[in-house]
């Protein structure tokens, strides 16, 4: 589909602003903002939006008000002080409401000496961007910010109601996006530049977190004999979990996942215990992620997690004495699969098409993303369409730079077909 003049006048301001997009995300991977230390990332977002004439909100996160929704996630954590940040651009005028969402946080990078240089002083080598976070997700997150500018930049007004949402809690909780929505930023469609490359994000499984943990006998280790060791004990609990696993990959696997060999994946993801070589382990805790499929509840998964342990303990006569204790402290997440024939999706794909002359690939995902909470709150349509990234959650974690800039293009299209722009 050819350009019209305004759309190529669009484009060649989003190539314009496109090295300032670069050094964004750059900023944003200074931060480092893992759970718990998103504030250095809020202030340089939200100072970003202010710089380029966006308006900004701060959306709490008060437990007190936000746990009153089912959707809600109990976590250990105290996220009373964090929130997210907002811009929304004309919220009362006339027409459907366009969301990005994307996320602050990431995840550790830890052990730093793993990386060619420290994850959080980004580096560009052979058309990539290195740092964490650069490609889950602030790669995206510049992308979404700088579409608007680049209209904006262009000396054009975005007439009808467009929301920037820049959220925390992405990767533990999904509690951000649904601190969003609850107090009224939702809209119509949502678009989100998670990190999959420029395809349908077409479905996503679900995801829980639970947390074992168990007390042995302390003793000295000259008389191992007589005490328990919790550190050897709670890895007796992991062969059961992986048969969990197998049945839910052998029995539940269903639609577009049938085409997987193995979407629900278990990962004992952290292990703690012990404080002495030379004491027996007094305690051990574990902490877990499964996937579970589309159309399983979380109250389903939890129970199957929760009869997996107790099955395991009551079949093995080291548990005879201490039980394990389970929490569930994070994502207790559903899947769900996205609806295709949201003319969003088609609006996108011709976005696509005009750019690439070939329609996008569907992407079925096996993890979770925010679209969770926009398809759960009240079934708000979207997918996520992205740069593409590697290593993310890894070590030299990288965004390919051409594929922000494509996303960049993507959306300034996007929004200039979905929105309407007045010519200042
Ligand atoms: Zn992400």
């Amino acid at each position: 589909m050819t350009m019209t003049e305004q759309e190529s006048t669009l484009l060649a301001s989003a190539d314009d602003v496109f090295p300032e997009t670069l050094s964004f995300i750059e900023d944003m991977v200074k931060t480092y903002s893992v759970l718990g230390e998103e504030q250095a990332v809020l202030h340089c977002v939200e100072e970003r939006m202010s710089s380029l004439g966006l308006p900004v909100t701060r959306v709490g996160m008060h437990k007190a008000h936000l746990s009153q929704h089912e959707l809600y996630v109990p976590v250990p954590w105290d996220h009373e002080n964090k929130y997210n940040l907002v811009s929304q651009l004309n919220p009362e005028a006339p027409g459907k409401t366009l969301v990005f969402n994307g996320h602050l946080d990431v995840v550790p990078a830890d052990p730093f000496e793993m990386w060619t240089r420290p994850p959080n002083e980004p580096w560009q080598q052979d058309g990539w961007l290195y740092g964490r976070g650069a490609g889950d997700m602030q790669g995206g997150v510049a992308a979404m910010i700088y579409a608007v500018h680049a209209i904006r930049k262009a000396g054009y007004r975005i007439t009808t109601p467009l929301t920037l949402q820049a959220v925390v809690e992405e990767e533990c909780s999904g509690n951000g996006a649904l601190a969003c929505l609850h107090q009224g930023f939702g809209g119509d469609f949502v678009l989100i530049p998670e990190p999959f490359g420029p395809s349908i994000y077409s479905g996503q499984i679900g995801t829980l977190w639970f947390k074992i943990s168990l007390r042995g006998k302390p003793v000295h280790v000259q008389a191992a004999g007589t005490g328990s060791n919790a550190i050897e004990k709670i890895q007796r609990l992991i062969p059961g979990l992986h048969r969990l696993e197998d049945e839910l990959n052998e029995r539940y696997r269903a639609g577009p996942y049938l085409a997987f060999d193995h979407p629900f994946n278990l990962n004992i993801g952290a292990i703690n215990g012990g404080n002495w070589p030379s004491s027996v382990p007094s305690f051990a805790e574990m902490e877990c992620r499964i996937g579970f499929p589309p159309g399983m509840t979380a109250n389903e998964i939890m129970q199957k997690v929760s009869d997996c342990i107790e099955q395991t303990c009551a079949n093995d006569p080291a548990f005879a004495d201490e039980r394990p204790k389970l929490r569930f402290h994070g994502f207790r997440s559903e899947g769900h699969l996205v609806d295709l024939d949201n003319p969003g999706i088609e609006l996108l794909s011709q976005c696509h098409r005009s750019l690439i002359g070939a329609d996008p690939e569907p992407y079925w995902s096996t993890c979770t993303t925010d679209l969770r909470a926009f398809h759960f709150y009240n079934r708000t349509g979207g997918t996520c369409y992205g740069p593409v990234a590697k290593n993310i959650h890894g070590v030299d974690e990288c965004v390919n730079i051409e594929s922000v800039r494509h996303v960049l293009r993507a959306y300034v299209l996007f929004i200039s077909r979905w929105c309407r722009l007045e010519k200042l």
